[in-house]
């Protein structure tokens, strides 16, 4: 019979979910075998006729189902709200091979750096998506200091002439780079497609369905999409900040989300504005510290953004909404950074959500003790730039047994241990 993990909260769960099975022993460890059955064949034949749900449009969703169904799996987006509405189509889109060097996301962040590269080819990414390699600057402003454009190297671009107090290089056309965000996700997902005949379905994933696994454990059967029951062999929850609303994930830990503001501005002179992200140090008239980022697009656009905050995730992303002091705060930032931004145009003013985990690592892999059951989350301000490392990776485990792109153990949600809800879940 049918088990539902939720994505009601607990309190508003039916009593029936809450009833008490006897304890069952929780040896399954998803990563050490396929969803697919698969047992030593090929990637075609581990896929063949297989069935992937994944549940979100965001960049991680997106490139989870364009690596699987590059392998031949037969896969259905499910989105709520629209392909990359949330932070997905609102991040920066800055990208660098080695920032994340020394933590254990090294590996991912260095194979993503790579296959952004390669996907650019793929996808024609210059051109869909505004791809390119770029340089990055950290800068140390203060509104209150008149004048001063820091007279030490590096010289800085001329567009810069707000009050710079320090600067230095951080990246270079060889380490950092990046995309349009909303472009990027909507480019692999109808290129996935396009060829690969992955079917995007709209709606509101309410729960992943389970019935009792062979021997021990669950196993996935398919999700409920607005009350309807849609089968599959393998489900991937990759719906971001949300993921922690499905009881498969909240039985394990904790995803938070952190709100984030944005702005896209149009200069006058446009072509005025060289290809530098960057990240400043900036200390407001009132003395306040903050940390925004400016990263100027080949479209001419400039993005700015910051004014981070943590406040309750709304229920989808479509009511997400921008606090207008955070908006007026980065336009004053953009002013101070450059005169040639004083004047532009404000074309979009945003917010969205980081989604984040309780140790500040991505949860990638499958989850303990449900068979076919995986997540892709808490990419937090990597998401973009890590997000084909994690695609492709999730694509090997489901397909494969085993990632070979990145070593995914770092990341197992195992870690998390397994916790008594799943033991109260009841057969309907
Ligand atoms: C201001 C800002 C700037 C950033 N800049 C960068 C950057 O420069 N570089 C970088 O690498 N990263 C950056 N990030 C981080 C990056 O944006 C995120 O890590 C990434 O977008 C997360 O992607 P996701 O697919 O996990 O989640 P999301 O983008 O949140 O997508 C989740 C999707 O799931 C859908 N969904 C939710 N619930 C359901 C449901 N029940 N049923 C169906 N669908 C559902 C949502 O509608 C949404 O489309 C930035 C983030 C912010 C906030």
């Amino acid at each position: 019979m049918a088990i539902r993990a939720s994505l009601l909260p607990l309190h508003l769960l039916p009593s029936p979910f809450l009833s008490i099975l006897p304890c069952r022993s929780r040896s399954r460890n998803v990563s050490a075998h396929s969803a697919m059955g698969h047992r030593g064949g090929s990637s075609a034949e581990a896929a063949e006729a297989k069935h992937v749900v994944v549940c979100g449009a965001g960049v991680i969703g997106s490139c989870t189902a364009y690596f699987l169904a590059q392998k031949g799996v037969k896969v259905t987006v499910v989105e709520k709200c629209g392909v990359a509405s949330a932070a997905s189509g609102k991040a920066g889109g800055f990208l660098a091979l080695d920032w994340c060097d020394g933590s254990l996301l090294k590996d991912l962040a260095r194979a993503s750096f790579d296959l952004h590269e390669t996907l650019a080819e793929e996808l024609n990414g210059r051109e869909r998506y505004g791809y390119r390699r770029l340089d990055a600057l950290s800068l140390v402003l203060e509104e209150t200091t008149g004048g001063g454009v820091a007279s030490h190297s590096p010289k800085l671009p001329a567009w810069i002439d707000g009050c710079v107090k320090r600067a230095a290089p951080i990246g270079t056309q060889k380490t950092t780079a990046q995309v349009h965000p909303f472009l990027f996700t909507q480019a692999v997902l109808s290129d996935a497609m396009d060829k690969h005949g992955v079917r995007l379905l709209m709606g509101n994933v309410g729960g992943v369905e389970l019935e009792p696994a062979e021997g021990e454990g669950y196993r996935v059967t398919g999700v409920m999409v607005d009350g309807n029951f849609v089968g599959a062999d393998a489900v991937v929850l990759a719906m971001g900040p949300w993921t922690g609303t499905n009881r498969l994930v909240s039985d394990l830990t904790t995803i938070s989300g952190i709100k984030a503001h944005s702005i896209v501005l149009y200069p006058q002179n446009p072509n005025v504005i060289s290809p530098h992200a960057l990240f400043l140090q900036y200390k407001t008239q009132e003395g306040k510290q903050l940390d925004p980022e400016v990263y100027p697009r080949p479209s001419g656009e400039v993005y700015v953004c910051g004014m981070s905050e943590e406040v309750e995730i709304p229920v989808d992303s479509d009511r997400v909404k921008p606090r207008k002091e955070a908006i007026v705060m980065l336009r004053r930032i953009a002013s101070t950074v450059s005169s040639e931004l004083v004047n532009a145009e404000l074309r979009i003013e945003q917010a969205c959500f980081l989604p984040c985990s309780v140790d500040g690592r991505p949860l990638i892999g499958g989850i303990p003790n449900v068979a076919g059951a995986y997540v892709g989350t808490g990419h937090s301000c990597w998401g973009i730039l890590n997000g084909p490392a994690t695609g492709s990776s999730l694509a090997e485990l489901i397909v494969d047994g085993v990632a070979k792109t990145v070593d995914l153990s770092p990341f197992d949600p195992a870690r998390f241990g397994q916790t008594s809800h799943r033991q109260k879940q009841v057969a309907l």
